[in-house]
């Protein structure tokens, strides 16, 4: 079987606006430019999945049930784009468990790749917070650090002093697309064996 590209996204305040936490169906809100940012990328052969922290039932908050119906609710809009989000992975847990795959831990990546047939030379990590891309470093992809949802704080005030550098640094998913279909052609272009 033929592997494909991929990228992992982030989903509150990468793919819809981060409210804290997303405690009810109504406050779901697909950012501008988002599903034509994810057509163009899927139009260029990534196939798209969403790895999400999701600890709010954890913490008593909502139920699970939510975070299961907002994915569902985000995936029928978003096909109405003609975007298709392949899987969700989810870490439930509570920061206390110390699981292996809360964010950015790796754990919800590896059992992607385990599942899915993933050229891993062609993989991006998109998200809102320096979590995001640690989890791409931590993985050996790139990681790209949008400046929507708790990004543009991240940029200000936690990336100067962080160990961790962002391979590109995005306006929004749109700016972030941008730089990966340049990125990717270019390595492409390379990979000639
Ligand atoms: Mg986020
Ligand atoms: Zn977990």
């Amino acid at each position: 079987m033929p592997r494909y590209p991929a990228i992992f996204l982030d989903r509150d305040g990468t793919i819809n606006e981060e409210m804290g936490y997303l405690n009810h169906l109504s406050r779901l809100r697909i950012l501008r430019g988002v599903p034509e940012a994810l057509k163009r990328l899927q139009k260029a052969g990534f196939k798209l999945f969403v790895v999400t922290n999701q600890s709010g039932p954890a913490r008593g908050y909502f139920p699970k049930e939510l975070v299961y119906k907002i994915n569902t609710e985000l995936s029928r809009r978003l096909k109405r784009h003609g975007v298709v989000i392949e899987d969700f992975f989810i870490c439930f847990h509570h920061p206390n468990d110390n699981c292996p795959c809360r964010k950015p831990k790796t754990g919800l990546i590896e059992e992607a790749l385990r599942r899915y047939p993933i050229d891993t030379n062609r993989v991006y990590i998109i998200g809102d917070r320096l979590n995001d891309v640690e989890l791409a470093k931590r993985s050996g992809f790139k990681g790209i650090l949008v400046l929507t949802g708790y990004g543009r704080g991240e940029a200000e005030y936690l990336l100067p002093q962080s160990n961790i550098k962002p391979d590109y640094i995005a306006k929004d998913l749109r700016e972030a697309a941008d730089f990966i279909l340049k990125d990717s052609n270019i390595h492409q272009s390379c990979d000639f064996s």
